[in-house]
């Protein structure tokens, strides 16, 4: 029902940033190259995502917002072990029924792609379209039917700032995917998409703040930990630097950051915090992801295993550097 397409969107879309971070989790999913996510007044006006992924056949766009609707999971066992980053099949439509959205897709197998038009959740037109193949997703005037939930948005600078770092964040999770961010028409971010984190590292934070950061790589505990660590003399006076990935989804862990602010205990940081990008890969199962869709919190199976992990291999990276 109508209702109910507006509390589940509530919960999946609580500002521009939201919306940015599920229409890139799909264009992951879809296997994409290459992203772009363009935004204007801070991506209340326009948010628009480009990919060069798999597409969405022709029967298939008007499902695709439906509630429920994902083509992820196939089973329970899936349920429990997810892998792909999508997990409810709530983002679409939850988007849709806040917004006036226009989809544009093709197949690289077909030869005509299809356009859908949408506005508060209800189709306003479908036809076929000449597109590159790929996907992109159009939003505009987020919110424009719910007026409470506008009421709550911050200055255009403060939301641009967070559509920003949700696709920093992607940048870090997936190297291997080259990723633009234009704001207001201007490009703020290029990743080169070469598979190599240090080159995400370089794009994100910058060449000068980059070079402060030293290799991670360490296994144990049956989970593998890598990624970078800023050096002691290069911490900041605060925790804006820190970035954690599990099984290549950006997580916030209390366990994590305190395992790495330990393993720096020895270090003079008065007032000072380490930066990091750090992957842990680990057995699907010993991650909750399915917490609640917007906070990225984890609970891990095992948290102890998880600290020393991450503690032992930031020690090592700060011990191998000082030798
Ligand atoms: P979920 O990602 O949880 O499956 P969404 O509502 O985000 O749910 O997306 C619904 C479905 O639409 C996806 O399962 C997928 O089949 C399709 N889809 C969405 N975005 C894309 C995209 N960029 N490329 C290809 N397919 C997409
Ligand atoms: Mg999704």
């Amino acid at each position: 029902s109508h209702v109910a397409d507006l509390i589940a969107a509530g919960e999946v879309v609580e500002r521009p940033a939201s919306v940015v971070k599920e229409l890139v989790e799909n264009a992951i999913d879809a296997q994409a190259h290459a992203i772009t996510v363009e935004i204007q007044n801070g991506g209340m006006s326009l948010i628009r995502v480009t990919d060069d992924g798999c597409g969405i056949a022709p029967g298939e766009v008007e499902t695709a917002f439906l509630r429920h609707a994902t083509s992820k999971i196939r089973s329970e066992y899936d349920l429990e072990a997810i892998g792909t980053l999508g997990f409810r099949g709530e983002a679409l439509a939850a988007i849709a029924s806040v917004a006036r959205v226009e989809l544009l897709t093709r197949r690289l197998e077909d030869t005509l792609g299809t356009s859908l038009t949408l506005e508060g959740g209800v189709v306003t037109g479908k036809e076929e379209a000449g597109c590159p193949a790929g996907t992109t997703l159009l939003v505009r005037d987020l919110f424009y039917n719910t007026p409470a939930r506008l009421k709550f948005m911050k200055k255009d600078a403060a939301e641009g700032a967070a559509c920003l770092a949700a696709v920093q964040r992607q940048a870090l999770a997936h190297p291997e995917v080259s990723f633009k961010f234009l704001k207001d028409g201007k490009q703020e971010l290029l990743t080169p998409g070469d598979s190599q984190l240090r080159s995400a590292l370089y794009a994100v934070l910058g060449r000068d703040m980059a070079l402060g950061f030293t290799k991670v790589e360490g296994s144990g505990e049956g989970m593998t930990v890598s990624g970078f660590t800023s050096l002691p003399a290069c911490c900041r006076g605060t925790r804006g630097y820190q970035f954690f990935f599990v099984n290549g989804r950006y997580i916030k862990s209390k366990t994590m950051t305190a395992a790495v602010e330990q393993a720096y205990a020895n270090q003079r940081m008065v007032g000072k915090f380490p930066g990091c990008v750090l992957h842990l890969t680990t057995k699907l199962n010993a991650v909750d992801v399915n917490v609640h869709p917007t906070k990225q919190e984890v609970k891990f199976g095992a948290e102890r295993q998880v600290f020393s992990a991450v503690y032992y291999a930031v020690l090592a990276a700060l011990g191998a550097d000082q030798s």
